[in-house]
């Protein structure tokens, strides 16, 4: 299935999250399922194009365009402030604690 992906001003995006910050709460994963995942560890992590859970940390994911505002949302509710949305391009963050 090709998904297509979230842009911002063209750029395509990608979403990660910072493991070290992460509460577990599970916020993310209920705004954006299809994106975030608790792990048995109980911190959250990025799914892959076929849903794997990316466990590396800081692993990041393509942001699907329909999914966007679920995103975002997640980025900015998550109480760990660890959610980063970053451009693919040049890697400058969007959405997140890091945006300006
Ligand atoms: S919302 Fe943030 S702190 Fe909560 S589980 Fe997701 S990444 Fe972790």
């Amino acid at each position: 299935m090709t998904v297509q992906q979230a842009a911002v001003g063209g750029e395509e995006l990608e979403v990660w999250i910072d493991q070290d910050l992460c509460t577990g709460d599970g916020i993310c994963a209920q705004y954006a399922p299809e994106v975030f995942e608790l792990d048995i560890d109980g911190l959250a992590y990025v799914k892959g194009p076929e849903e794997e859970l990316l466990q590396a940390r800081g692993a990041a994911t393509p942001v699907p365009l329909p999914l966007l505002t679920d995103v975002v949302d997640s980025a900015r509710e998550c109480p760990g402030e660890c959610i980063h949305v970053r451009r693919l391009s040049d890697g400058v963050e969007v959405y997140g604690p890091d945006a300006e």
